[in-house]
């Protein structure tokens, strides 16, 4: 299997430290209002990596931060007359219903910021024990200069670095060097803070990851994911501050998604130009959101439109119709043993596997492991017959579960008999009676009147099937 790793420019063999576990680390929002369909890219393409991973048989380990500290948390909390635990409760449990929505797995761990204090102090401490970090006002830096490959994820050289940022006034006169970043800085009043050896404060951004990562997963992990956007400076600081504190590499494989644009800008809350998950969901299934992301490369850009999606939601009903058909053949046909016919296909069926496999494996090529589906799809559509076996079809629904499970989609729910539902058959068997009563309008009459309930029925050999449009 090939990932692209950010850090070597290439894609490399994935081999993880020790053999059939992997230990993945995923950047997670910012709890201060709903999540975008930007930040639903990540969820979406690194869950649907760990689905891959564990196809693949290995013991994944997923961790996905909240963070639960942030200005823009509590500016909303000031505005609002709340606090800050309040509004990032509030928006991790609506992050949550959106992820459930998208059918992302829960992580392993969800770690919350305000749960890490100690490791945070810890970790700050240690990097100024061994002269990586120092001290001015309660406020507490990181040393850039002092860690000799500081830029060598996002491919910046550190001396232009310092040279473009003193061009800008805005020189923070406390720092040595104008890259430093910030790993603690002091309490404002009115502010949530937390008592440290350099007063009470909290603390920057960069270091509650690398301290999450090393608490819940170790010094070293296999795998560190987030957004393209956070290369520079957030991923960067991330490996300054572990490799610095911890003596040895951080993270081993640097995935990173491309961006969701529209009209071919990055979508994002400061800009203005973004769609919540939920204001989509409102228009299209949740199911459509998940599709539309893994129709493209993870790293590829996607332009988000209405008409993207509503071809997506298309495609997406393709899949989800040939399975509910598999479904109502294999309740249906003969419990027979396979034709000869079936047999020869069946060497076929193997193919759309390989297929999917070999997308999957070059770098989570999604887009074109749903080409595999669709060509599975299609020879479903040809060779599932009335007079074939329950045998063949249990083959080819098999198959269908494995490869949409793989990347979450077109899961097709059992039809619960409930009221609408009975209503249904009722007049499903009211038409059949007609029919052979040779009333043939009553019959399209009944036609009629099911699909006005958003019914389409189709006859076959094994009697009527009937879908939801
Ligand atoms: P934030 O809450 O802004 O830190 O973002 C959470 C996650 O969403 C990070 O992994 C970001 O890189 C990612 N992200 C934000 N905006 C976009 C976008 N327009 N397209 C793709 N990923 C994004
Ligand atoms: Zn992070």
């Amino acid at each position: 299997m090939k990932v692209y790793n950010t850090l070597t420019r290439r894609k490399e063999e994935f081999v993880p430290m020790e053999p059939g576990k992997v230990k993945m680390y995923v950047c997670g929002p910012t709890v201060y209002d709903y999540i975008h369909i930007g930040n639903a890219r990540p969820y979406v393409v690194f869950d649907t990596v760990r689905r891959y991973l564990e196809y693949k048989g290995y013991d994944v380990t997923y961790v996905q931060n909240f963070t639960d500290v942030d200005d823009k948390i509590i500016n909303r909390a000031n505005k609002e007359g709340s606090t800050m635990r309040e509004i990032s409760d509030r928006f991790i449990a609506e992050a949550f219903k959106d992820a459930d929505g998208l059918n992302v797995k829960r992580a392993t761990i969800h770690p919350r910021v305000t749960d890490e204090m100690d490791g945070i102090i810890q970790m700050v401490q240690t990097l100024i024990d061994k002269g990586y970090a120092y001290e001015d006002k309660g406020t507490v830096y990181f040393d850039t200069k002092k860690f000799a490959e500081y830029g060598k994820l996002s491919r910046k050289n550190l001396d232009e670095l310092i040279a473009g940022a003193s061009d800008r006034v805005t020189v923070d006169e406390a720092k040595k060097n104008s890259t430093d970043f910030v790993l603690w800085k002091p309490k404002k009043e009115g502010e949530p803070s937390w008592s440290s050896p350099w007063g009470e404060g909290r603390p920057g951004w960069h270091i509650e990851c690398s301290v999450m990562a090393k608490h819940h997963l170790g010094d070293m992990i296999d795998i560190h994911a987030g957004g393209e956007d956070l290369i520079f400076p957030h991923h960067e600081n991330e490996i300054a501050q572990s490799e610095a504190a911890n003596g040895c590499q951080f993270a081993r494989y640097w995935l990173h998604n491309g961006f969701i644009t529209v009209d071919n800008e990055k979508m994002s809350k400061s800009l203005g130009n973004f769609f919540t998950v939920r204001d989509i969901a409102a228009q299209f299934p949740y199911e459509v959101i998940r599709f539309f992301i893994l129709n493209g490369h993870y790293r590829s850009p996607i332009n988000f439109s209405r008409e993207l999606m509503q071809s997506c939601q298309n495609g997406l009903e393709r899949i989800k119709n040939c399975r509910k058909e598999l479904a109502f053949y294999l309740k249906n046909c003969p419990d027979t043993k396979m034709t000869a016919e079936e047999e020869e296909k069946l060497s076929q069926l193997a193919q759309y596997q390989t297929q999917f496999e070999e997308a999957m494996d070059d770098d989570f090529n999604t887009a074109d492991a749903i080409s595999a589906i669709y060509e599975l799809v299609r020879f479903a559509n040809i060779w599932v017959k009335a007079e074939g076996s329950k045998e063949f079809v249990a083959k080819i629904q098999d198959m269908m579960d494995h490869l949409c499970g793989v990347l979450g989609i077109a899961e097709v729910e059992e039809e619960t008999a409930d009221a609408e539902t009975e209503k249904i058959e009722a007049l499903i068997a009211k038409r059949a009676e007609a029919k052979k009563n040779k009333d043939f309008a009553a019959a399209d009459a009944i036609r009629d009147e099911l699909s006005a309930m958003g019914i389409t029925i189709k006859d076959t050999r094994q009697g009527v099937q009937w879908f939801r449009n």
